[in-house]
């Protein structure tokens, strides 16, 4: 038999229990077709030799925010800009590059790091060359617009309306300077949506090279379609788009925010659903791109003290945070959902957002049946001991964020304190009761590589070196596993995905080591040296 691809002479760890290890794999038509002895007497018309590399199946971020982060990189980066003569000179610099009436779009603006004094709203205007720019400030927290900007939006040079929670900063004489704080972020926000179709292919396009730069070949992401975290209501067109224009490399599985969904008719024996027109719902597609879970907030963040706990905030006696909304109208929200057949996946941080989530989730599948892709509660900041069997009895998936820990665990342990991070962002608990562990990252809120994930669920250490909750810390090959068969059985696709084995797509990663025999710390310096998605090349080479 003649067949399309054999990689010979590598490390290959399967993922497989029954066969872990190998050194030859072929693939055909996409799909794995055998390892070693099962390639007996097959030639191949491409036959690359991996110098004892090591190959693992392609990695899978299981909640990363594509669109959005690929915007973040067709963005300029101000990353390190010194001074207020550097900010104006690489904001001209690249706002030339620009159509007279484009928007100006930058990211990672700090002001804290320009010495001398910010450059004013109208020194902007010039830098801009006219064109309305919009600095997002990498707090996350404020924008900085210059002065042809706020008049884009409609914002008054003198304004003197109040934003509930929010604030456009004005100088002594009562000017808008430009920084727009908190809630007033809202309105550049709600100016710039939806976008195009060709803006959002071309956020895929980014965001998917990168992805197969780091070893990923497939990704979940966290939202689409409505709400706050969609780019436009066609944003699965865009997808489709993007697929038929060849700018995703990796696959895909977009969720499609519980907003998207409207009540939807249906014969007089049908229950109650709400769900996208024509019945469209969770499991259209391939195993390129397929409709996710639906996706519902139930809470707000750990940083922000607004993710709903049983116990107060640390030094913050009375605010343990709150429900986004009514239970009962959230609950029933999510019934009309599942009754149309989505699978859930439920943001619940805290944990009494968790309670609420494993409730909702387990009245779900007793009234309409487990579905075939997993339900799942996303993040789980705070997830006490006697919630881990019942996820586990359930089958309701947990998608921690271990890098959280590195990114911004001294802020997270400060705010629940000490005693609490061994609860928070479960790994070891989740395995030792039998629950599913997958990988994410939540990108773009922290970085999203994957073996950096790994690697943050190995250590658990934070930005200035302490241990986040011990006891949670899981081995690399855990890690590993994952990052692929978790991943795999999460989002339902654990039949064709995950490990590499006779009949599984040809979705593979080729690092410089193995990150379960590197010391921890190395494992997010090992270089991605190819990646392939169903037996092609997408990322470096052999
Ligand atoms: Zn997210």
């Amino acid at each position: 038999m003649h067949i399309d691809l054999i990689i010979e002479d590598a490390r290959i760890w399967t993922g497989d229990p029954d066969r872990p290890a190998a050194s030859r794999i072929g693939v055909w038509n996409g799909v794995v077709i055998g390892l070693d002895e099962q390639l007996e007497g097959m030639s191949a018309s491409l036959v690359l030799r991996a110098q004892g590399a090591f190959i693992a199946p392609g990695f899978n971020d299981v909640h990363s925010h594509s669109v959005w982060f690929g915007q973040t990189l067709l963005e300029l980066d101000l990353s390190g800009t010194a001074s207020g003569a550097e900010l104006l000179q690489r904001v001209s610099a690249y706002a030339r590059g620009k159509a007279a009436e484009d928007w100006v779009i930058a990211s990672n603006f700090n002001p804290l790091g320009i010495a001398g004094g910010l450059p004013t709203r109208d020194e902007l205007d010039d830098a801009a060359g006219g064109r309305p720019l919009w600095l997002k400030n990498s707090s996350g927290h404020a924008y900085t617009l210059n002065g042809v900007g706020l008049r884009a939006l409609g914002i008054d040079d003198y304004p003197t309306a109040r934003i509930d929670g929010g604030k456009v900063v004005t100088d002594s004489q009562g000017r808008a300077t430009g920084l727009i704080e908190e809630n007033a972020m809202a309105l550049v926000q709600a100016h710039h949506l939806p976008d195009s179709r060709p803006d959002i292919v071309r956020a895929l396009g980014a965001a998917t090279r990168r992805y197969v730069a780091e070893g990923l070949t497939s990704v979940t992401d966290a939202g689409i379609g409505g709400g706050w975290i969609g780019h436009s209501p066609q944003e699965f067109g865009a997808y489709q788009l993007a697929r038929e224009q060849g700018e995703l490399l990796t696959r895909m599985q977009p969720m499609v925010t519980i907003d998207a969904l409207h009540d939807v008719a249906g014969h007089a024996s049908d229950e109650p659903a709400a769900t996208l027109d024509a019945g469209i719902r969770t499991g259209v597609g391939d195993e390129w791109l397929q409709i996710g879970p639906a996706k519902v907030f139930t809470d707000g963040s750990l940083l922000g003290s607004t993710a709903a706990m049983t116990e107060d905030y640390e030094q913050c006696p009375g605010n343990h945070g709150y429900l986004l909304g009514d239970p009962g109208e959230l609950r029933e929200k999510a019934m009309r959902a599942a009754s149309a057949g989505w699978s859930l996946a439920l943001h619940a941080i805290g944990d009494q957002a968790v309670d609420f989530a494993i409730e909702t989730l387990a009245e779900a599948q007793a009234r309409y049946g487990e579905p075939r892709i997993p339900n799942r509660i996303e993040h789980g900041g705070v997830v006490r001991d006697e919630q881990v069997p019942l996820l586990a009895r359930h089958r309701i998936v947990l998608v921690p964020q271990p890098f959280f820990i590195a990114a911004f665990g001294d802020g997270m342990a400060e705010k629940i304190g000490h005693r609490r991070t061994e609860l928070s962002y479960p790994a070891a608990r989740l395995l030792h009761h039998g629950a599913l562990l997958p990988g994410s990252s939540d990108r773009p809120v922290a970085p999203g590589a994957p073996l950096g994930v790994m690697q943050s669920f190995v250590e658990r250490l934070t930005e200035s070196g302490r241990i986040y909750g011990e006891a949670e810390r899981i081995s690399a090959e855990q890690a590993l596993v994952a990052y692929t068969r978790g991943s795999a059985e999460a989002t339902g696709w654990s039949h064709r995905k995950g490990v590499l084995a006779a009949g599984m797509l040809a979705d593979l990663v080729v690092l410089s080591d193995d990150p379960r025999t590197v010391p921890s710390e190395r494992i997010s310096k090992i270089e991605v040296v190819a990646t392939f998605v169903g037996g092609e090349a997408r990322h470096g080479g052999l």
